[in-house]
This record gives structure tokens, sequence and C-alpha cells, in this order.
């Protein structure tokens, strides 16, 4: 799929809602005083995708995944979270939710395991907790405080209590901040279970490599707008903009960006007869993409 007609797909203000999406938005508009938060966003996140959704610190991420979670309410347009407005969703509604939120239940007294079997018992078919503590990897801390994890633990304890409940459409807002290395990877392998099980799940995340790693369709917002959605590979044209070919000739790196790598690989290797000397084609990351749609639009 190219980025344009990635583009072409989104729906727009006046459209009707999507009935078989996960979320469906149109016109969402959020105001704090005369300040324009959310302006006008229009967004459907199939069911089964992860979505991420990009954008600088005060774009409206936040404000916006809140309204889908019913905490907070829009002063313009129509929002359904698996068919309902959020602000009457009741009950059965929110307990096929999941919420990972940026600061959870870190500082409890009670046990990690207390903790989670506390939440389950707000749901109707929770997970059993020892079992997420094991999907989580705090088995071992299951006796141990809250208040006594690290904070690469805690926020592990937060994405637990985000998923035994079962849900069928998780939040995950910022989920892997403070993970090591080793646990970022450990996370991604559980969202993307959660995934084959057939859970929707919105992230917001400023970590670029997760969001390729994990969604399947990306959107940047920035200033309250929808800039673009696309799956990763295609953001910002990256897949069909220009390739930079490098290589190390006469003492000196040399690049030239080509529309043609294979072509002018080719012909380099005919000059050098064989390997060309240090190598490397490169098309924009998914961090140039971004920066560039962010900076277009400061
Ligand atoms: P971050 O990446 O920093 O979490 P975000 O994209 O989630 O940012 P929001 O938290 O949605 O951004 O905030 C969008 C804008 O609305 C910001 O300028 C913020 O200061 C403002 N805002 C958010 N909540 C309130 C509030 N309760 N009262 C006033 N302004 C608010």
């Amino acid at each position: 799929m190219t980025a344009s007609s990635a583009a072409a797909v989104r729906p727009r203000t006046g459209e009707a809602l999507d009935p078989d999406a996960a979320i469906s938005i149109r016109g969402l508009v959020k105001r704090y005083g005369d300040f324009v938060a959310v302006d006008g966003l229009d967004l459907d996140i199939r069911r089964g995708e992860i979505f991420a959704l990009l954008g600088p610190n005060g774009a409206g991420k936040t404000t916006t995944v809140e309204i889908c979670e019913g905490y907070r309410t829009q002063d313009a347009g129509a929002v359904h979270v698996l068919g309902e407005n959020p602000s009457d969703g009741g009950r059965r509604w929110k307990a096929q939710l999941g919420i990972v939120l940026q600061s959870g239940a870190g500082d409890s007294q009670l046990t990690c395991r207390e903790l989670l079997q506390a939440q389950a018992s707000y749901y109707p078919d929770p997970r059993d907790p020892d079992e997420v503590l094991g999907l989580v990897g705090l088995t071992e801390k299951a006796k141990s405080r809250a208040k006594t994890l690290s904070g690469g633990q805690r926020r592990r304890l937060d994405v637990a209590l985000g998923i035994v409940g079962r849900p069928t459409l998780l939040f995950l807002d910022e989920p892997t901040t403070g993970f090591d290395p080793e646990a970022r990877r450990q996370f991604w392998s559980l969202i993307r279970s959660l995934r084959d099980l057939g859970t929707t799940m919105l992230l917001t995340t400023h970590y670029l490599d997760e969001a390729e790693a994990l969604a399947d369709r990306v959107g940047v917002i920035a200033r309250g707008r929808l800039v673009e959605v696309a799956v990763p590979s295609a953001l910002g044209g990256r897949e069909t903009a220009p390739a930079v070919v490098s290589w190390h000739e006469d003492g000196a790196r040399r690049s030239e960006a080509t529309s043609f790598p294979t072509a002018f690989v080719r012909e380099l290797a005919g000059r050098f007869q064989g390997e060309i000397p240090e190598l490397s084609v490169a098309r924009p990351t998914l961090e140039d993409v971004y920066l560039q749609m962010i900076g277009e639009r400061s």
C-alpha cells in the first residue's frame, strides 16, 4: 500500500461511524478553555489490530484516548468504542476494556498477587492472576509488595493489571517506559500473543522502534489533528522514497540518492569488478519520516 492510498482510506468528518470498527471517531473536538487540544479528529481502529498513535508531547493523544475510555467528554464529534458511546458505557461495556495508564498502582502496600486478585474480581471472566504474573515475568515477585518493585517491574505490574480482566480492547499508554531492553522484547512478544488471541490494542508510544515492531498501522497526530494513517513501512511515502546507496572509494565515503538502487548497485559492482567496499543501502527510517512530518507542523 502506498502512503497516499493509506491516507485515502482514512475516514472524513461527516462520514458515518464505522459499525464494524473497535473504535470509530468523527470530528472529535476537545477544548480546555480557549485551547483546542483535539481539533476535528477522524479515526477508525479495526477489530483485532494493534494501532499505534504517535505524536509529540501535547499533541492530544492522551486526551483522545481518555475520551475513548470514558474518562473525559468531548465538546463536539462522535465516538463509538465497541459499539457504544463511551460516556454512556455501562458495566458490561467497561468490563471489555483493559487500561494501562501512564502512572499505575505501583505504590500500593498490597502484594502483586493481591492487587491482581482484587482487579480480577471486577471482571466476569478474568485471567488467572498467577498466569498473568507469569506472562509479564513477575512470578518471582508474586508475594512482594508493589511499592518494593523497581520502576520497570512496576510498569510490568501495570500491564498485568490491564490484561487480567481478559479485555477485548486494550489501551496501552506508553507501556514500556522504564523497561530494560530485554523486558521490552518480552513485552513485545506478550503484546503479539495477545493480538493472536484477538485483542485489539491502541498503543501510544514515543518509541518509534516499538511502533514499527508492533503496530499493524500507525497514526501520527500533531496539534490535535491526525496527519496520516498508514502501515509503518508506508508512512510518509517511506517505501517509495529514494534509497541512499553508500560505499567507500578513493579513501572517502561516497553516497548517492536513487530511486533505482538495484540498478545503481549493479553498475557499481561492475565498476569494482566484484565486492563494493562498505556498501550500504538505506531508506528513510520511521523516525526520519515522523520527525519530518512533525517538523512541518510545528
Ligand atoms: P504526551 O505525549 O506529553 O503525553 P499528549 O499527546 O498525550 O502528550 P495531551 O495530554 O492529550 O497530549 O494534551 C494535549 C494538550 O492539552 C496539551 O497542551 C495539554 O497541556 C492540554 N491539556 C491536557 N489536559 C488538560 C487539562 N485537564 N486542562 C488544561 N489543559 C490540558
